[in-house]
């Protein structure tokens, strides 16, 4: 798209604070968006497929292009396995006419907004309490005693940081917090800076 300035959508949150269900909302909401495919080294789950819902690759091919400044940013989310938004990423959904949504964490949205404060609008998505949040791991059942510990440790130091975004939006019901998410996005791609740009839908 080049000039005026190509707009990004980031969507962050604690781990269980409902993130995905509210991207995947989002992209059948407004087909001008599109998910951002990120790079990562570790392995596929279920049915989660190569440059869908993430380009799988390996330690080293991760290494040589952090080498050569190919991400956007990049960060060690999970022990030993990194995940990073490429620019090459961000150029294919621009050059097809879209917007792109990225779904990273915490420290990697903070990122992406510095290098492209102009370009970002940016939501926190947050648990209604740190009680509620665990109660959600709890009943996903894919956590030990410790990995839980964990994951609620993480989940309040990045509440810690939800002034950094544009928007924070308290997932308490899931129905409300699509809707909230819609009208900002709808808002922020309507703004004047934009509004040339979208193809509506
Ligand atoms: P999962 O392994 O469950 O798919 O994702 C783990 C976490 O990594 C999620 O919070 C997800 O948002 C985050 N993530 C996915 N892609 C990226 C990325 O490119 N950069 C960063 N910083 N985080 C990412």
């Amino acid at each position: 798209m080049g000039n005026p300035p190509s707009p990004i959508i980031i969507i962050t949150a604690p781990s269980g604070a409902g993130k995905t269900s509210i991207t995947r909302y989002l992209l059948q909401k407004y087909p001008y968006l599109a998910f951002s495919v990120s790079a990562a080294t570790r392995q596929p789950r279920g049915t989660e497929k190569d440059g869908v819902d993430y380009y799988f690759i390996t330690e080293e091919d991760f290494q040589k292009k952090i080498a050569a400044n190919e991400f956007v940013e990049w960060e060690m989310v999970y022990q030993g396995k990194y995940y990073g938004t490429l620019h090459s990423e961000l150029n294919r959904i621009w050059q097809q006419q879209q917007v792109p949504m990225l779904d990273i964490d915490v420290k990697g949205a903070i990122h992406v907004q510095q290098q492209y404060p102009e370009q970002c609008f940016s939501l926190f998505i947050e648990p209604p309490s740190l009680d509620e949040l665990k109660n959600r791991l709890l009943a996903r059942g894919t956590e030990t005693e410790e990995s839980l510990q964990a994951r609620l440790g993480k989940a309040a130091f990045e509440i810690s940081f939800k002034n950094y975004f544009d928007q924070v939006i308290v997932n308490d019901r899931l129905e409300d917090a699509c809707a909230a998410a819609e009208k900002a996005i709808g808002e922020f791609l309507q703004s004047k800076q934009f509004r040339q740009q979208i193809i509506h839908s």
